[in-house]
């Protein structure tokens, strides 16, 4: 490989390597819900300290923003998540999770099912091997590690915490998520690459009744299951074909027994869409079907509707996306791929978005290569390989780690690699 800034800086990955893999599995072995990430926090704060960096803690509840003054020059800002879900975990592995937390008052298992553990440790690993080569690059250099990101409102709180004065004037935001793809692959697109997506919970009133004097009563049920029925052609009829969308009513309950007309029930869905202008449309059929068939049943209430979960699309910036993928086949050759679109959801775009600054935002592997190819041979991607939020989820620990740490500090210096005024 030719000497390069990103050589030369990477040097140092045997060393950070050293700490990474441990630090990983204690971090896999003690994950945190959402808004708790308190332990997470603070070993995230020590390293960074450790490093050198000037370290604000509490930055939107659990947040902490790292950032690395390197003289004059450019400011890139990179995100990790830290938030864990309430999944009990089946990976068997050594490091596996056993524990649980306390959420809406209910005790329940909690797994770095996202990976999320995986952007943590590369984002500290880079931050570290940024730190011991600065005269390699120059500029500033932003880690923000993120609470909340599952529950779609831990980019925002920081923002709203003041996250653009600590930070500063910023020229790009970076960020990376592991994937169920080959690890050693990194994976960039551009233009729209995640979806939007709105969670809704809709409650449709009806009038109880005796279940066999069904002439006394405005029956929910039929109301809430032609609502269901209906919803299915938003999709198939009301959106252009191509233009990726998708609606599923994950939750549908009423009533308590088989002789009894419960008077509401309630509908849970959820969207995603790739443009602000699919979404609305979207969610102007979904107000209008409702209404409409709440009418038809002769509702005695109007429908309510209740927005949560929102995220908002990620649309990486052509340039910028450009300039990391051209850096990406300089550093990994073959394993620079395209990712496909994704229909997961992030909030990381809030942050760019708050700031005013163009941002992309990559796949990184996750799989063991040869198990992938195996299952690849075989048909079996679907079947074998456990994606993400899966109790199965387990990313290898290498290449993942290397890759994910390279992947931050080869992006970060397709800016500050520059030579002043180069
Ligand atoms: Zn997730
Ligand atoms: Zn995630």
């Amino acid at each position: 490989m030719a000497s390069t800034a990103a050589s030369r800086v990477l040097a140092g990955l045997e060393n950070v390597r050293g700490w990474q893999e441990g630090f990983y599995q204690d971090l896999h072995a003690h994950p945190e819900l959402s808004h708790q990430e308190h332990r997470t926090a603070g070993n995230v704060a020590q390293r960074m300290r450790d490093a050198g960096c000037e370290v604000h803690e509490g930055v939107g509840g659990t947040g902490v923003v790292a950032v690395l003054r390197n003289g004059d020059g450019p400011a890139v800002l990179m995100r990790a998540d830290m938030d864990a879900l309430p999944v009990r975990e089946q990976t068997g592995l050594p490091y596996a999770s056993a524990v649980t937390a306390t959420t809406d008052g209910a005790e329940v298992p909690v797994m770095h099912a996202c990976g999320h553990d995986v952007h943590v440790t590369c984002l500290l690993g880079a931050m570290e091997l940024l730190a011991g080569a600065t005269s390699e690059w120059t500029g500033t250099a932003v880690a923000v590690f993120q609470p909340a990101e599952e529950v779609a409102d831990g980019a925002r709180g920081m923002v709203d915490d003041g996250l653009a004065k600590i930070v500063g004037a910023v020229d790009v935001a970076l960020c990376q998520h592991v994937l169920a793809f080959p690890a050693g692959q990194v994976g960039t697109r551009s233009g729209p690459t995640l979806s939007a997506a709105d969670s809704m919970r809709i409650t449709v009133h009806g009038r109880g009744a005796h279940g066999s004097m069904p002439q006394a009563s405005v029956d929910p049920v039929v109301l809430a299951a032609m609502i269901v029925v209906r919803l299915q052609t938003v999709i198939s009829r009301e959106t252009r074909p191509g233009d990726p969308a998708v609606l599923t009513v994950g939750s549908l309950q009423a009533g308590t027994k088989s002789n009894v007309i419960p008077d509401a029930a309630t509908i849970q869905l959820n969207i995603r869409t790739y443009s602000e202008q699919t979404r609305t449309a979207i969610l102007d059929a979904i107000n209008r079907i409702v209404t409409a068939e709440c009418d038809a049943s002769r509702s005695p209430a109007p429908p309510e509707f209740e927005r949560f979960d929102q995220f908002p699309v990620t649309d990486n910036d052509p340039g910028v996306t450009d300039r990391v993928a051209t850096a990406f086949t300089d550093h990994f050759g073959d394993c620079a791929v395209e990712l496909p679109l994704q229909t997961a959801s992030e909030d990381f775009s809030d942050i760019p978005k708050a700031l005013g600054v163009p941002y992309t935002y990559w796949g990184i592997g996750g799989v063991d290569p040869a198990t992938y190819e195996r299952a690849a041979k075989a048909g079996r991607v679907a079947d074998d390989i456990p994606v993400n939020h899966s109790a199965q989820f387990a990313p290898v620990i290498q290449p993942t780690l290397d890759t994910g740490t390279s992947a931050l500090v080869v992006a970060a210096l397709a800016w500050l690699g520059r030579s002043p005024g180069g």
